[in-house]
C-alpha cells in the first residue's frame, strides 16, 4: 500500500449497499477495510465484492459495532481516513415491535464509531440516513431543507438522533484543531457527512452482489423479483387509492450503484478538504417521481415477462409521495443518478436469477 493512499472503513460493509459502496471505493483507488458482524447478511456480497474487484485482500474485521473496545481495536489497528457508517437494523415494521431493539443497535453503534473517531485524532464520517426523515410533506420535492417530521418507527427516529448525534460531536470536536493527528490516540475533529438515501434498488451489473433480503421481503423491488422468480405467489400493491395520477404511491427509485457512486463523491469531498461547513446533508436521489404500478409494469416489460399481482389495501404508516430534489447534492458533490430505471430494474432480475442459480 502506498503512503498516500486513504482508507476507508466501512461498518457494514458486508450489506447490501455497503458492499456496492466497497466496490466503487475500490475502484476508485481507496484501501478498504469491511467491518461487520453478519448479523442481517452473509458472505455472499463479500465474496461477490472479492470477485468483482480481483482484490482477495481486502481486509474483513468481524466485529459488532455496538462492542466499543472492539471498535476502538479496528481504530488502533488501522490508520482510518474516512468511515462510511451502514451498520444498523432498517426494518420499519421490526422497529415498531421492538423499539429498544433498534435504538440500542442503531445508536450504541453509532456513538461507538464517533468516540473511537475522536479518540484517534479525528475522522471523517459518513453516516447513512434516510428520507424517512422528511416523513409526509406537501412541499415536494423535498430540498436538505425542509424540515424533518416526527418519526413514524423506530428506525427513522434512530436515522434523525444519529444525524443529531453527528452534527453535536462535529459541532464539539472542533476544537480540537485540525486533523494532522489522524491515527494517533490524540483527540480530533470529527468532520461529517449525512446522506438522505431515497428508495435504492438494482444490483450490481455483475450480478454477483444485491439486496439479499432474509424472509418475506418488505421493499418493494425485491418483493417483486421473488414473485417473478416463483418464491412469492403474488405481489401486493398497497393502495390504489392515494391522489396520485394513476392512485398508487410514488417514490424516488435511486440505483444502487448511482447510490455508491454518492458515497465515493462525498468520501472525496471531505478528504480533499472541500467541505463548505463540517457537517453537510445530501438528498440522493434521481429527482423522479415514479408509481409503484408504473415500476411494476416497467420491470415486466425491460425483462419480459408477466408478474403475479393484485390490489390490496394501503400499509399502515406508508405516505403518499416522497421524492428528492437533489440539486445540491449534483452540484456541490459533482454527482448526479446516471443509471436508467430499465437497466436498474433488468440489474435486480439479473441478481434474483444469480442467486436462484438460474
Ligand atoms: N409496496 C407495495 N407492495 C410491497 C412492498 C411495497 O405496494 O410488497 C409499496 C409501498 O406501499 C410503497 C412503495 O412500494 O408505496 C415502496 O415501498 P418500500 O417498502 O420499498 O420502501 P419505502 O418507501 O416504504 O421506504
Amino acid at each position: 500500500m502506498s503512503q498516500n493512499v486513504k482508507r476507508v472503513l466501512v461498518s457494514g460493509g458486508a450489506g447490501y449497499i455497503g458492499s456496492h459502496v466497497t466496490v466503487e471505493l475500490i475502484e476508485a483507488g481507496y484501501d478498504v477495510v469491511v467491518a461487520d458482524n453478519l448479523s442481517n447478511c452473509d458472505m455472499t456480497c463479500f465474496e461477490g465484492v472479492k470477485k468483482i474487484t480481483g482484490r482477495n485482500d481486502i481486509p474483513f474485521e468481524m466485529i459488532d459495532c455496538c462492542n466499543a473496545p472492539h471498535v476502538e481495536g479496528l481504530f488502533s489497528k488501522y490508520k482510518i481516513d474516512a468511515v462510511i457508517h451502514f451498520a444498523a437494523f432498517k426494518a420499519v415494521g421490526e422497529s415498531v415491535a421492538e423499539p429498544i431493539k433498534y435504538y440500542k443497535n442503531n445508536l450504541i453503534s453509532f456513538l461507538n464509531i464517533l468516540d473511537a473517531a475522536k479518540n484517534h485524532g479525528g475522522c471523517n464520517v459518513l453516516f447513512s440516513s434516510s428520507a424517512t426523515v422528511y416523513g409526509e410533506t406537501d412541499k415536494l420535492p423535498v430540498t436538505e431543507e425542509s424540515p424533518r417530521q416526527p418519526a413514524m418507527c423506530s428506525y427513522g427516529a434512530t436515522k434523525q438522533i444519529c444525524e443529531d448525534i453527528l452534527a453535536d460531536v462535529v459541532r464539539a470536536t472542533s476544537a480540537y484543531g485540525d486533523t494532522v493527528n489522524a491515527g494517533t490516540s490524540a483527540l480530533g475533529p470529527v468532520k461529517g457527512i449525512a446522506l438522505r438515501y431515497f428508495n435504492p434498488i438494482g444490483a450490481h451489473p455483475s450480478a454477483l452482489i444485491g439486496e439479499l433480503p432474509r424472509g418475506v421481503p418488505n421493499n418493494l423491488v425485491p418483493y417483486i423479483t421473488q414473485t417473478a422468480i416463483g418464491k412469492r405467489e403474488c405481489l401486493s400493491i398497497f393502495g390504489n387509492d392515494y391522489p396520485t395520477p394513476d392512485g398508487t404511491c410514488l417514490r424516488d427509485y435511486i440505483d444502487v450503484v448511482d447510490l455508491a457512486k454518492a458515497h465515493v463523491a462525498a468520501v472525496a469531498r471531505m478528504l480533499d478538504g472541500k467541505m463548505k461547513k463540517n457537517y453537510e446533508i445530501f438528498n440522493v436521489g434521481t429527482g423522479r417521481p415514479v408509481s409503484v404500478l408504473e415500476l411494476v409494469t416497467k420491470f415486466e416489460k425491460v425483462n419480459n415477462l408477466k408478474l403475479n399481482y393484485k390490489f390490496a389495501p394501503r400499509r399502515e404508516g406508508d405516505i403518499t409521495a416522497i421524492w428528492a430534489d437533489t440539486s445540491l447534492a449534483n452540484k456541490e458533490l459533482g454527482w448526479k443518478a446516471e443509471r436508467s430505471l430499465e437497466d436498474t430494474l433488468k440489474s435486480a432480475w439479473q441478481w434474483e436469477c444469480h442467486i436462484a442459480g438460474k
